[in-house]
């Protein structure tokens, strides 16, 4: 396996917290405070294992940011940001369907993709551009690469990396609406 040159820089770590603090761009509800994903809730659904989404990381180059930004007074980040050079290859962290191709402000260039059950969408963002022929209905395979690594929306133009967010969706399947869930540990990440 080639060094893909990663991230590894003690300062690019730092950075990642401060990357998506702006973020505001969803319709999502903030996560109930003291509530851990899934153990409280009630609800059988927990995302699977998934796949490292940005070709190259292992899961000992994550950090777990989210919640990042809670103290200044906006929601929390409810995702993890990925730092890797633009241009390399994002993965669907999981077998679904595309099912919205979306252009946002914060985010950029973004996929949101539904699991096969559809109880849960995988968010990505910041992207450089979308794989060629990517649209949206497509089904995809864990591994199917889904665009690259950017710095659009409101990224960080020296930081590129991509953002990726779990949400668990309503009974009304809707790919903007759900509630967030930590990626850290279903991406094989340990807490320090
Ligand atoms: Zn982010």
């Amino acid at each position: 396996m080639p060094e893909h040159g990663v991230a590894r820089r003690s300062m690019s770590r730092r950075l990642a917290a401060l990357l998506c603090l702006a973020w505001a761009g969803s319709a999502l509800a903030a996560a109930p405070a003291g509530v851990s994903d899934g153990a409280a809730t009630g609800m059988p659904a927990e995302p699977p294992v998934l796949l490292l989404p940005v070709q190259g990381i292992t899961a000992s180059d994550l950090r777990d940011t989210f919640g990042d930004g809670r103290d200044g007074g906006q929601r929390g980040h409810e995702a993890i940001d990925i730092l890797a050079p633009t241009g390399t290859p994002v993965l669907a962290v999981d077998d679904g369907r595309i099912v919205k191709l979306f252009l946002s402000q914060p985010g950029g260039i973004t996929v949101y993709q539904f699991d096969p059950s559809g109880r849960f969408a995988y968010y990505y963002a910041h992207l450089e551009r979308y794989a060629d022929g990517l649209a949206e209905g497509q089904a995809v395979r864990r591994g199917s690469v889904l665009g690259y690594v950017g710095a659009t929306g409101n990224a960080r133009a020296d930081v590129p990396h991509l953002h990726f967010a779990i949400f668990r969706l309503g009974p009304e399947k809707q790919w903007w609406k759900g509630e967030p869930v930590n990626p850290f540990p279903y991406l094989g990440g340990k807490p320090p």
